[in-house]
């Protein structure tokens, strides 16, 4: 049967848009089959590679007749091994990457249509051409596309002001299961006519359908940003700031990121030639402020800000970017910290949300329940407390090989921190997705109710169960 699939594929995309991975060498496919985190490796039946809307949903339909699995893919990004096939040889790998036009810019209407496969970055730079902001903003926006941003509702570093990629999105053009195209492409920021499909799609991970286009909100560019660090002995210091400069500077507050000091370490090590101009500090806080008055503005407020956080302990030290080099460089120290772990091999990952308040509080529990259970493992601990979103990941403890330990202790370790998690009102997956990697953890923690209504809604929209099968239900 797959001879005939292949060749009824080959006919439909052209020979050299369907790779087999008997005929590649490994190297050519690991960025296919294997995910970013090197946890899942996979073998797809084929890699096919279509051109437009048209050709997804030939190939979605040829895939319904024959009963195989299709599993969406963009960049590769993902962190939760959702966009790789399973090891079995069996299913389809749709690459969207060749979907890559800007369709349209409206600059009155303030959006930009673009095909799944735009890089995020190639929508940003699109967006500043027009002198406009699109404001999604992640470190792996160099490779990962816009469909994969909305599959998994990215979230990333401007949430705070802007919202994550849900809220930036205002129409979709969806392939369905059955092989349909869906033109919801509306620009439209007022629409009740009935159920929000759009929503349905955005972070279901491709198991509900291929996202194919969407339509996104731009905004207007800020006339200034400026980026500081400053430097807080506690967590609950750090929180204090966050609303004190919420207080201050509203809206203008555009992205408040916290470190603990093994994350800059990392960074310190596998990273040496990045600056770190406040030195090793308990936490390290990166205070963004975009403003639409300009640059005197911005830095007034700013400077008074920090000040009065001097003034009420709430900071011991500070550095206020100078130069736009100098605010690169803060940010790409920030973003450095997943690939510093990364050097560093294998880690425990959580991508958890909690309510701001009770960040400090589930920080101090957690810490002390993990120093006991796993002594001298270490916590990595950074991420979005504007969100109330934490990367909190656990890595070896010196001597111990980083695979062993993540063997032998991942699910204890999970067990742990998710539990905490729960008894401080928080969220499991707060940008990452569910994936493969929490889809059993979803099934114990999600409310019956809540998972009865989604699996009604996966029956619904794919009642053969062939989009990406396995992950999120
Ligand atoms: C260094 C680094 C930093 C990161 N920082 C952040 C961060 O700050 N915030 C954040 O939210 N994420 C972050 N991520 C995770 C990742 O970049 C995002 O999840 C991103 O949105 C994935 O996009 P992608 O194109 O790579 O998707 P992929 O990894 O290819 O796919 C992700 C999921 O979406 C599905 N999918 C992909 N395209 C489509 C489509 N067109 N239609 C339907 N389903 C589709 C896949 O099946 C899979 O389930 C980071 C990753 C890295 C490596």
């Amino acid at each position: 049967m797959s001879s005939t699939v292949i060749d009824s594929l080959r006919e439909l995309l052209g020979s050299e848009h369907v790779l087999l991975p008997g005929a590649l060498p490994p190297q050519d496919l690991a960025g296919y089959h294997q995910d970013w985190r090197k946890r899942y490796n996979g073998r797809a039946l084929a890699i096919l590679r279509p051109a437009d809307t048209a050709q997804v949903a030939a190939v979605v339909r040829l895939a319904r007749e024959h009963r195989i699995s299709l599993v969406p893919q963009g960049g590769n990004t993902g962190l939760v091994g959702g966009g790789v096939p399973d090891p079995s040889g069996t299913q389809l790998l749709l690459s969207l990457r060749r979907l890559q036009q800007v369709r349209r810019l409206d600059a009155a209407n303030h959006t930009i249509t673009v095909e799944a496969g735009c890089i995020l970055q190639q929508v940003q730079e699109a967006a500043q051409q027009a002198g406009l902001l699109f404001p999604l903003s992640l470190a792996a926006e160099g490779s990962c596309t816009i469909g994969g941003n909305l599959s998994t509702n990215a979230g990333g570093t401007q949430v705070l002001r802007y919202g994550n990629a849900r809220e930036l999105c205002l129409g979709l053009e969806v392939v369905t299961a059955e092989g349909e195209i869906w033109d919801g492409l509306s620009g439209l920021r007022k629409d009740n006519t009935g159920y929000d499909l759009r929503d349905l799609f955005i972070g279901a991970e491709g198991t509900l359908g291929v996202i194919t286009a969407a339509t996104l909100k731009l905004y207007p560019q800020p006339r200034a940003r400026m980026t500081a660090l400053a430097a807080c002995d506690s967590l609950q210091d750090a929180v204090d700031l966050l609303n004190l400069t919420q207080s201050r500077c509203g809206a203008a507050l555009t992205g408040f990121e916290v470190m603990n000091a093994l994350s800059l370490a990392l960074v310190a090590r596998h990273f040496p030639q990045l600056p770190q101009p406040l030195g090793p500090r308990p936490w390290t806080v990166l205070l963004e402020l975009s403003d639409s008055e300009g640059e005197a503005h911005a830095r007034e407020q700013f400077e008074s800000v920090l000040e009065q956080a001097l003034e009420r302990g709430l900071i011991n030290d500070a550095a206020v970017a100078e130069t736009l080099a100098q605010s690169q460089a803060m940010w790409h120290l920030r973003e450095s910290i997943p690939l510093a772990q990364s050097e560093q091999g294998l880690n425990i990952k959580h991508d958890i949300a909690l309510p701001v308040s009770r960040i400090p509080g589930f920080v101090a529990s957690c810490d002390a329940l993990l120093a006991r259970q796993f002594p001298g493992a270490g916590l990595v601990n950074f991420g979005h407390l504007g969100d109330g979103n934490l990367h909190y990941n656990l890595q070896a403890p010196p001597g111990v090989a980083p695979a062993e330990f993540l063997r032998e202790h991942e699910h204890a370790v999970n067990a742990l921190v998710y539990d905490q998690v729960g008894t401080h009102g928080g969220s499991i997956s707060a940008e990452h997705g569910i994936g493969q990697l929490k889809r059993d953890e979803l099934a114990q923690r999600k409310s019956p109710v809540a998972l009865q209504l989604m699996r009604q809604i996966k029956q619904a929209l794919d009642p053969l169960g062939l989009l990406n099968p396995n992950r999120v239900v």
